[in-house]
């Protein structure tokens, strides 16, 4: 507990919690880019991102300048960009990288999407079936059916991340179930799709557990996203995230395996 006068003080100063952990997050990310590349992975690598362009999203926004750099650089460094499932499934190659949204914001649409389209490079999305059903019940500035519809005309490939974007470490097997099956059969309705791919909410080792895995597989789905390489839970695909505070140096050592063994804790 801290005391009020210093909490009012942390205050006055700029202070905030999610301004401390960004900060901390920022160190870590750097200190282990300097760390130097852990290993490459042969059978390439998944990066996930979230919103391009909305700072409301804290250390999961990118610029929109900074995301289509990032994207430029790894051409430039002989990185090929292919479907996920293509790595998630075992085809890939060690100079093979993936691109995926999680959450569906609405910049995805607005800033990603035409530099993606402009570099031909395939991506997938997954969007959490409650907050598209009834706009605002969700945060505020996340994409709607039409527009998700749209994206899927286009050729991204539509995934589920739930219905109410839960910590499936917390809760029932019950819920698990409602929230994997529920999401793919609106996601199915709407689009005319069955998604065969899950990507988990939160994202790290903590936030699945087997009964949800059972879950997921019962409810159709053949592949389930997690988070990093080294630590997501068995029998679910490993992905780097990529954040706010990822110059060249740090998306190089990501791109070399920096991150595989650190988790996005915010
Ligand atoms: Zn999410």
């Amino acid at each position: 507990m801290i005391p009020r006068p210093i909490k009012s003080l942390a205050r006055t100063v700029g202070l905030t919690r999610p301004r401390v952990a960004a900060a901390r997050m920022a160190c870590e990310r750097t200190t282990l880019a300097l760390a130097g590349p852990r290993r490459a992975l042969p059978g390439g690598r998944i990066l996930c991102y979230h919103a391009i362009g909305q700072p409301e999203c804290g250390v999961n926004d990118l610029t929109p300048g900074r995301f289509r750099h990032q994207i430029e650089l790894a051409l430039r460094l002989g990185y090929r960009f292919v479907p996920a499932a293509t790595i998630a499934e075992g085809r890939g190659e060690p100079w093979d990288l993936a691109i995926t949204f999680d959450d569906g914001w609405h910049s995805v649409l607005g800033a990603a999407a035409p530099i993606l389209r402009e570099h031909e490079v395939p991506w997938s999305l997954f969007v959490v079936s409650g907050w598209l059903d009834r706009p605002g019940t969700g945060p505020p500035g996340v994409l709607g059916w039409r527009e998700v519809e749209a994206l899927a005309a286009a050729g991204a490939e539509i995934g589920s991340h739930s219905i109410t974007h839960p910590d499936f470490g917390r809760i029932s097997a019950e819920q698990a179930a409602e929230e994997l099956e529920g999401s793919r059969s609106a996601i199915a309705a709407r689009l005319g799709i069955r998604p065969d791919s899950f990507a988990i909410p939160l994202g790290q080792s903590a936030n699945w557990t087997p009964a949800a895995a059972r879950a997921a597989e019962r409810a159709g789905y053949r592949i389930v996203y997690a988070q990093a390489v080294e630590t997501r839970p068995g029998g679910t695909v490993g992905r780097s995230f990529v954040t706010y505070f990822d110059n060249d140096l740090v998306f190089g050592a990501l791109l070399g395996g920096a991150y595989d063994a650190w988790e996005e804790w915010i």
